[in-house]
């Protein structure tokens, strides 16, 4: 695996590899890795002859007041999970290196973004369109890999690469879990002992909404689930909404694919999570 920490430099070795006929698979993420990013490696490798994995916590996603300074790195254990996992290049660009300092051109995500973690995080998106942009331009990939952990993110990046043309496939990647049903997030670090006990009460209010939404209304569906997580945890719930997807819209007919979607602050770790179904017909 070859560790490259300048932006002129990837750039360079992806040219060579698209010369070559490589395919390159790409994997963006912030780092502090564990089995749901490594999960997206593996489908990239078995998709794609050259995988590359970004590490890189992006300072434009982050609101003033949000976790950018105490977000978890751990940059030697990153360097062997993705070693192990198959990554073929892993780019760790610097900030300085990857934005110019007054950048010239600020992009705005429009669509889909004034709900959800996009309406609690004003600005969050914008940030990860301009991330992106850069750093497709950069590493140049076919397919890029992305987990539906971050529904929502998956549907602003499929806009942005539909937007600008850009000749890439979006690939979607099932959300990995701990065995007690909690997502695998960087953030759980930060969890304190009883919360990490009721975090799995989350996936738990999600799969119940999901058993009963055909056969109730979505505001008794958000009510129940909002009275569950409640009792059951000491976080305070963010949102609970529950939309079309991936055009994220409110629902006018139960039919189609729905995303029941959910964000919980604890104390020092917001969690999200989410489940996306389809449903055949209005009842
Ligand atoms: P992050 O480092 O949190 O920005 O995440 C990088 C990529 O890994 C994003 O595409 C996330 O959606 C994905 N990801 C994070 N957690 C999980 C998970 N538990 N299962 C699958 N993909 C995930």
């Amino acid at each position: 695996m070859k560790i490259v920490l300048s932006s002129k430099e990837m750039q360079g070795f992806s040219k060579e590899l698209i010369r070559q006929n490589q395919t390159i698979g790409f994997v963006p993420t912030m780092g502090f890795l564990h089995e749901g990013h490594l999960s997206l490696v593996d489908q990239s490798t078995k998709a794609c002859d050259v995988t590359v994995m970004s590490i890189f916590v992006n300072p434009l996603q982050f609101g003033p007041n949000e976790d950018f300074d105490r977000y978890p790195r751990n940059i030697e254990q990153d360097i062997e999970l993705a070693r192990r996992a198959g990554v073929d290049f892993l780019f760790c660009p610097t900030v300085d290196d990857l934005y110019s300092k007054e950048l010239p051109v600020t992009m705005t995500a429009t669509k889909r973004t004034n709900v959800l973690c996009g309406a609690s995080r004003p600005g969050h998106f914008d940030g990860v369109v301009s991330v992106l942009t850069v750093l497709f331009n950069i590493v140049q990939p076919q397919k890029a890999f992305f987990g539906r952990k971050d529904a929502q993110q998956v549907a602003v990046v499929q806009g942005l690469v539909d937007a600008y043309h850009f000749p890439i496939e979006v690939i979607a990647v099932d959300t990995v879990r701990e065995e007690d049903g909690l997502a695998k997030s960087s953030r759980n670090v930060y969890l304190t002992d009883e919360e990490r006990q009721q975090a799995p009460m989350l996936s738990r209010a999600l799969n119940s909404a999901a058993e009963a939404l055909s056969g109730k209304s979505i505001e008794q569906t958000i009510d129940d689930m909002t009275s569950f997580l409640k009792e059951t945890t000491s976080g305070k719930i963010d949102y609970i909404q529950i939309l079309h997807y991936p055009e994220l819209e409110p629902v006018v007919e139960k039919k189609g694919e729905i995303i029941i979607a959910l964000a919980v602050q604890f104390a020092h770790a917001r969690l999200i999570d989410n489940i996306v179904l389809t449903l055949k017909e209005e009842k």
